[in-house]
């Protein structure tokens, strides 16, 4: 498959139905900008409802469960994300991994079973302030892979720095571009694998971000929360690969 950019975002715990008129208002740039993708992961409330009225912007769930149905409280599956109308899921985001125990293991299972249903899995690894600064972060980030990273399966990568999200701070530049480059090496199929960077990614960041080698694709939490920041950034992203015909 052709490479891609992909601009994604997470929405997280907001958004209530008011909030949909975000995608009358990406509408203009999402016909235009036909050389990217444009993934927004509203909360699962407004999945089905999103799914409606989201034209060629596709949606995503934030998490599922690694299981297909059964007796667990306040999940939700794979397929029902797929049968709302979604394409992608996020799996392994840092917050899950630090608010909810999820480990490497687990996350594999969901990503294993979002492939199953028919999804994408967005699958998010990220080295904390203190792994970087004792030079650990490839360490970590390999061993994220290594554990969480199903098989035959396709998914997607989004390299999140934990202490990046949410925080104001980006990586530099250098440290993203070494980054990606790294994964792509490390991961089954790097070549053509689309790798997202997460990470207080802005308007003001967001061109020289992606313009670097390997970096395709961003996963973009508060700035797109609102409809004018989330375009500013999809504005911004160089046009890298071709539209597709
Ligand atoms: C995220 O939640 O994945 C994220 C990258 O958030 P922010 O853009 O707000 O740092």
């Amino acid at each position: 498959m052709a490479r891609r950019m992909l601009i994604a975002g997470n929405w997280k715990m907001n958004g209530l139905r008011q909030s949909l008129g975000f995608f009358n208002e990406i509408r203009d740039i999402s016909e235009t900008r036909t050389d990217l993708d444009i993934l927004i992961a509203p909360p699962a409330t407004l999945i089905l409802s999103a799914a409606e009225i989201a034209g060629s912007v596709k949606i995503a769930g934030q998490d599922c469960h690694s299981g297909t149905s059964g007796a667990h409280t306040g999940d939700i599956s794979a397929g029902m994300l797929k049968d709302a109308g979604a394409s992608h899921v996020i799996v392994g985001h840092s917050e899950r991994r630090t608010g909810h125990g999820e480990h490497n293991a687990l996350i594999r299972t969901k990503a294993q079973a979002a492939g199953s249903a028919g999804l994408i899995p967005v699958i998010c690894v990220g080295e904390s302030e203190e792994e970087r600064k004792a030079g650990k972060a490839e360490a970590v980030i390999g061993r994220q892979l290594d554990e969480s990273l199903p098989d035959r399966v396709g998914y997607v990568i989004a390299y999140e720095p934990v202490w990046a999200i949410g925080t104001g701070m980006t990586a530099s530049l250098d440290d993203i571009a070494a980054m990606h480059a790294f994964i792509r090496r490390q991961a089954p199929g790097g070549a053509a694998l689309q790798i997202l960077y997460g990470g207080s990614v802005k308007p003001r960041n967001a061109s020289a971000i992606l313009a670097l080698e390997d970096v395709d694709s961003a996963l973009v939490g508060g700035a797109s929360l609102e409809a004018a920041s989330f375009s500013a950034i999809i504005e911004a992203a160089p046009v890298k690969f071709s539209a597709l015909k």
